[in-house]
């Protein structure tokens, strides 16, 4: 019997039997059967002189996701990146990208925006990508007009660069960074310095791009960002590995009920013979229920209270807030 793995969508099983004849099942792909890598860090670290940037980092990035390196600034995001796009070298430890160490023909299908590069003012979108193309040797002449119209400017590709908002620049430089078509994206701070416009343009054409098929790989420090572009997290802290995983599983370990009465003491004093609750909190006039994740039914507590004589007047589930399990990861 012969196992194929095809990463997009199904397991071929071959049989092979005696009589020669060759039967083949095609199952449904399940992410948890095998997940490929396309890059593993083992045990990276890095120092500059007596700063150590990063300790002994491990964790594997999966095919297909958009993958964010979460940490507060200094905690060693850009090293790393640097790191795994040969710009710098790593103390200890080695990578993997598709599981191979690095050759060149393996870095030409990874994209990288470290810095912003720089552009020509006066010049159009098509001729500025042509001054890419020719210095990185990436993609060819016909790939501009496609690059182009994945980062949506192609209806502006003959507008000066001068004429562009700050959000159309950083997609101007993400159509950059694609040319060569590259399965692999790597962006440091990709929203870094943008208003809310251009903020909510690059978020949008991250998750564009992950839906074409492109596995995203970016840095970033803003808890919010992760949680509403990226599936897979690893939370930094002084280059430390705090946790890795699905940005679900990471960052909403419980589930929390928000419940109010007019009697708060009461209803306080009835919740705590509620058998699933794991703790409660009062703040102010609400009382946060917290259940182990996944167990939370609200008509169950309704029904609860009003057994014991306490109408609810507020009653809502809330997902465990990123920023409130980010800030107990890194203050522990
Ligand atoms: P982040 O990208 O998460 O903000 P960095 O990787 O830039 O973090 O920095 C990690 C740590 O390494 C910080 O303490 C920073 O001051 C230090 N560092 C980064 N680059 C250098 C450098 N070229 N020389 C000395 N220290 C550096
Ligand atoms: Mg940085």
């Amino acid at each position: 019997m012969k196992f194929i793995c095809r990463p997009d969508k199904y397991i071929v099983v071959r049989v092979y039997l005696l009589c020669n004849a060759d039967f083949m099942f095609i199952l449904p792909f399940q992410q948890n059967a095998i997940t490929l890598s396309v890059l593993t860090i083992q045990n990276i670290s890095k120092s500059y002189g007596k700063i150590q940037a990063l300790k002994n980092l491990s964790f594997d990035i999966p095919q297909g996701c958009v993958f964010g390196i979460l940490g507060p600034n200094g905690s060693g995001k850009t090293t790393l990146l640097s790191i795994i796009l040969d710009v710098l070298k790593a103390d200890a430890g080695n990578f993997l990208w598709f599981g191979h160490p690095g050759t060149p023909e393996q870095r030409k299908k990874i994209g990288s925006l470290l810095e912003t590069p720089n552009f020509y003012h006066y010049l159009s979108a098509i001729n500025n990508l042509k001054i890419t193309h020719s210095i990185s040797g990436r993609g060819n002449l016909a790939a501009i007009n496609s690059v182009l119209e994945k980062v949506k400017l192609y209806e502006r590709r003959n507008s000066r660069f001068s004429t562009y908002s700050l959000g159309m620049k950083q997609r101007l430089a993400i159509a950059a960074a694609l040319l060569g078509d590259p399965k692999v994206l790597v962006l440091d701070e990709p929203t870094n310095g943008l208003d809310p416009v251009g903020i909510a343009e690059i978020r949008e054409l991250m998750i564009g791009l992950n839906k074409m098929g492109h596995t995203i790989i970016m840095a970033s420090h803003l808890l919010d960002e992760v949680e509403k572009v990226c599936t897979h997290v690893a939370i930094l802290k002084k280059g430390e590995l705090i946790t890795t995983g699905n940005v679900d599983d990471v960052l909403a370990d419980e589930d929390v009920v928000e419940i109010s009465a007019e009697d708060m003491d009461a209803l306080a004093a009835a919740m705590t013979s509620y058998n699933n609750a794991s703790s409660l909190t009062r703040e102010g006039n609400r009382l946060q229920v917290t259940l182990p994740k996944g167990t939370s039914q609200l008509h169950d507590i309704n029904r609860f209270c009003f057994d014991k004589g306490i109408v609810l007047n507020h009653l809502v589930f809330k997902k465990k807030r990123l920023e409130a399990k980010f800030f107990e990861l890194t203050n522990n």
